[in-house]
């Protein structure tokens, strides 16, 4: 019998695209949503951007609770935590409760990783949530004199919005060079000169020794002795898959929920964006992706695997993601781990249009662009398709010749 149960645990991107593409698929049974924040699903990305701006920020909700109750037939319980999975009676608990499922899928992200010994300490913040996000931007408001630690997406977010808005601002990054889990140390050092260009204070291959104040932060001092005055210091060091509630479930759990290639982790459970390992079969890899684009797509294969399970599809794809760091937009397709990488469009010190390909035996596997917005995506396609080396570097070649021509 085809399920009539559906819950989906998480209420964030992946959870909303998994409840719209169940509904699209010819869904009529039941969804119960839930999510642990008690805000309505919203948009994470504009948090750490348009949010941090001076101006007043837009609420970064999808849909309103009407359209998710009447429009997808959504029950919603927000502010209720998963707290165990018992898949002998297909039961998800929630504390003392419990909600039957014939069909679950698991969306319940990642939370961000927390610098040791600051707790209780006002004006340090990890960037993630609503809440979060609201809390920097009012620290921002005040004028605070920023830390930022660790160089990823969200410390070169942040500290993007504070030098727009003309304020003083440190980032802390524990590697030689930012960004280099993302595309590598080599193209990591280019995208650093940004934030060298825009006054930003980058301070690589140290980290924080502590952090002090009475009760609220006053100063940051680092492994090499330096000590940074600062109102407000945001951790950005990554994120943990929250996959707590699933210990002693029986679902295989290595930094995310194991799935197979068809987002499968077990008899009727699928697991779709941050919390989601699974085995992508374009790169013939295991992988957990932390993107938005990921988030949503994989959402939505969960979801229709997890209704209709008969038909079940396979989720191949080439990871994608973009972060804007002050006025330049940083776009990634493929994967990092390259034998070579080559820059075929732009001097990096002169420069706003970079384009580097990441080669891996005769085979593209990675670009990455700097303000190549018309072309990230054809590198995609080549990706995808299993171009050689060789043909992607002509191609490149001919569309920086057309570009010169322009
Ligand atoms: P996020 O999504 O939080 O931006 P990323 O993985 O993109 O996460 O980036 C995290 C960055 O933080 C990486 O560049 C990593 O090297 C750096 N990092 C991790 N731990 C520390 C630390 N204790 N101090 C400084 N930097 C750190």
């Amino acid at each position: 019998m085809s399920p009539q149960n559906l819950v989906v645990i998480g209420a964030s991107l992946a959870g909303l695209r998994a409840a719209e593409a169940a509904r699209k698929a010819g869904f009529s049974g039941t969804i119960t949503m839930v999510g642990a924040e008690h805000h309505l699903p919203y948009d994470r990305p504009p948090l750490s951007k348009a949010y941090l701006d001076g101006v007043e920020p837009k609420a970064p909700y999808f849909r309103t609770e009407e359209k998710l109750r009447d429009d997808l037939g959504v029950e919603l319980l927000l502010g209720a935590s998963a707290t165990g999975l018992d898949t002998a009676n297909k039961q998800v608990l929630l504390g003392e409760s419990r909600l039957d499922y014939d069909a679950l899928v698991i969306a319940t992200g990642a939370t961000a990783r927390r610098l040791p010994g600051v707790a209780g300490l006002a004006g340090v913040h990890t960037l993630r949530t609503l809440d979060d996000a609201m809390a920097v931007r009012g620290a921002l408001d005040a004028g605070a004199r920023t830390v930022v630690v660790g160089c990823g997406f969200i410390g070169s977010e942040v500290a993007s919005g504070a030098r727009k808005r003309g304020l003083e601002v440190t980032v802390v990054e524990a590697q030689p060079t930012p960004l280099a889990r993302a595309v590598g140390d080599e193209m990591g050092r280019v995208c650093a000169k940004l934030h060298h260009r825009h006054g930003t204070d980058l301070r690589c291959g140290v980290g924080v020794e502590r952090i002090e104040g009475e009760g609220r932060v006053e100063r940051v001092v680092l492994s090499d002795g330096t000590a940074i005055d600062a109102d407000l210091v945001v951790v950005g060091i990554g994120a943990e898959p929250n996959t707590e509630w699933l210990a002693g479930s029986g679902l295989a759990l290595d930094d995310g929920v194991v799935c197979d290639e068809y987002l499968c982790a077990g008899d009727g459970i699928y697991a779709a964006g941050d919390v989601a390992r699974w085995h992508n079969p374009l790169f013939d890899r295991a992988m957990r992706l932390e993107h938005w684009t990921s988030a949503a797509e994989q959402a939505a294969v969960a979801a229709r695997n997890a209704v209709h399970p008969a038909e079940a599809k396979p989720y191949r794809t080439v990871p994608y993601f973009w972060s804007d760091w002050y006025d330049s937009r940083i776009q990634f397709v493929g994967i990092p781990a390259a034998e070579e990488v080559r820059i075929v469009e732009g001097d990096p010190a002169r420069d706003r249009r970079v384009v580097a390909l990441y080669r891996e035996g005769d085979r593209l596997v990675g670009a990455l662009t700097i303000n190549g917005q018309n072309v990230i995506m054809k590198f995609r396609g080549l990706i995808m398709k299993g171009a050689s080396w060789a043909d992607a570097v002509a191609f490149a070649e001919q569309r920086r010749a057309v570009a010169a021509s322009a």
